[in-house]
């Protein structure tokens, strides 16, 4: 069965069913990382939510193909990567110096998806292996009458596209055709024609080309890649609000330039997440990364769930107490698990539950699913989940569920954690032991056996725990 999945969609502004291309084959792109520094959790908060979106479709049954470009050339890259040049240095010295910054942070980045528990993309092209699939399609847009060139670099000419302005909502009246930029990024007042090729300046790394030596503009790797690997009609495209213009315009203005028809169906975009009220970016200064939240004593899928819990088109203010949050309630989800996974000790009863288990978990699934086809509404899908285990836990405090009764619900949890993946069978595992070693010590110090308190601590230790003791004399714990 395949359940079908709204998503709000940008171009029209309105939550629309995705309904692919090819039936049962989702094709979806996203902006991948500019690889010249560490990503940080803001970038992070962005590939995360692509994640939950490709999982939440292969739960329901829909197969996705899915491709993320790396981002291996590009203006700030080209700073970083030549700072330390001699003025004399070669082009393939420019290259080589170019390609071990972006390895080295590529290499980086894949790292902090893989704690994440992002499930890698099919395709990961870098965009120096398609320059000349970019070249092409700059040629193609001449031919047509919608570049031209000045000076060795060739632009695009916005007032030749009618739909130009189409996603991010120009006014065309407005636009400064004729005028026309050079840099990457720029805000939507300036919608000028834009750079698709650009000559190479003295030092910077080059490509031979129909127009002399020089290197594409950011906005055609995109669209050069997405053509070539997913093909000319694609179901999502998705990137942070922050691409919408001018980067998502322009691909739009390339790729339906070229093609002559329109190419992508969903426009999907993230929200940011803030500090302070600020945009987290790099060039800010106010970042964190993986890296800093893992020396904090974080984990990272404490994270993945701490974003993931919010709804991916609300700005989120990033905080501590929300992680802290966060980890609460994955220990409240592990626990239930493990006593799930237990045969199950009955309790008191007499009990006369009005709704059988087995109801309540069908009534969960629904809503469950309910909450995730419109839109990604993970707030609503994990109240269901905890609305679940208060119920049961209640339940089976009375009179145990069975074991069929059990299996059914573990195959929930294995269900739901196919899209939030932070509930798994060893992660409940490893909570329940950490819980019953604390208790252990807990009640070895109560009755003064030290060295069996000792013991146990330095059992804790051995599997990574640090324990904190809290004001109201309970012990909490976090992973060191
Ligand atoms: P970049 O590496 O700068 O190309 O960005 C990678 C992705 O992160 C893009 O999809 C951006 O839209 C997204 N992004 C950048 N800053 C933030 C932020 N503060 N919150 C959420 N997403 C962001
Ligand atoms: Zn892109």
């Amino acid at each position: 069965m395949r359940r079908p999945i709204s998503l709000f969609n940008t171009l029209t502004r309105r939550v629309e069913p995705v309904v692919p291309v090819l039936p049962g084959r989702i094709s979806l792109y996203t902006c991948g990382p500019t690889v010249y520094n560490y990503a940080h959790i803001g970038n992070l908060r962005t590939f995360l939510f692509q994640d939950l979106l490709k999982r939440t479709f292969r739960a329901a049954g829909h197969g996705v193909q899915h491709c993320m470009n790396i981002t291996d050339v590009e203006d700030k890259i080209i700073r970083d990567s030549q700072a330390g040049q001699p003025s004399d240095a070669s082009n393939e010295a420019r290259h080589g110096a170019m390609r071990a910054l972006t390895d080295r942070f590529t290499a980086l980045f894949l790292e902090d998806l893989e704690s994440l528990r992002v499930q890698p993309a099919d395709f990961l092209p870098r965009a120096t292996a398609y320059i000349p699939q970019m070249i092409r399609m700059v040629q193609d847009l001449e031919a047509k009458g919608l570049a031209y060139v000045r000076d060795g670099s060739v632009y695009y000419r916005i007032a030749g596209l009618p739909q130009y302005g189409c996603l991010a909502r120009l006014d065309r009246e407005g636009m400064l055709g004729g005028a026309s930029v050079d840099a990457d990024e720029y805000d939507r007042d300036s919608a000028t024609d834009f750079v698709l090729w650009k000559a190479a300046k003295p030092g910077e790394p080059w490509w031979d080309s129909p127009w002399g030596p020089g290197r594409p503009g950011w906005h055609i790797e995109c669209s050069a890649m997405g053509l070539e690997l997913l093909g000319d009609r694609v179901d999502i495209h998705s990137g942070g609000v922050d691409l919408i213009f001018p980067h998502h315009e322009n691909e739009i203005a390339q790729s339906e330039g070229c093609l002559g028809h329109r190419w992508v169906n969903h426009w999907v975009h993230g929200e940011f997440l803030m500090v302070e009220g600020q945009k987290m970016a790099k060039s800010l200064g106010n970042f964190f990364t993986l890296r800093d939240l893992a020396a904090k004593g974080v984990d990272p899928v404490a994270f993945r769930y701490a974003i993931q819990s919010n709804h991916y088109r609300k700005v989120l203010n990033f905080s501590f107490e929300g992680l802290r949050a966060a980890e609460n309630s994955l220990k409240r989800i592990r626990a239930f698990r493990k006593r799930m996974e237990g045969g199950g000790e009955a309790g008191g009863g007499p009990w006369k539950e009005s709704i059988p288990p087995t109801v309540r978990l069908e009534q969960a699934r629904e809503a469950f699913w309910a909450a995730m086809a419109d839109d990604l509404n993970t707030p609503e899908a994990l109240a269901a989940i905890f609305t679940l285990i208060s119920g049961l836990n209640a339940q089976d405090d009375h009179v145990a569920l069975t074991r069929e009764e059990r299996d059914a619900v573990l195959a929930f949890l294995d269900e739901t954690d196919g899209m939030f993946a932070a509930w798994p069978h060893e992660a409940a595992g490893l909570d329940a032991e950490v819980e019953s070693l604390i208790e252990a010590r807990r009640a070895a110090k109560a009755a003064k056996h030290w060295a069996e308190a000792d013991r146990v601590r330095d059992q804790l230790k051995a599997l990574g725990i640090v324990l904190e003791d809290r004001k109201d004399g309970t012990v909490g714990w976090r992973k060191g």
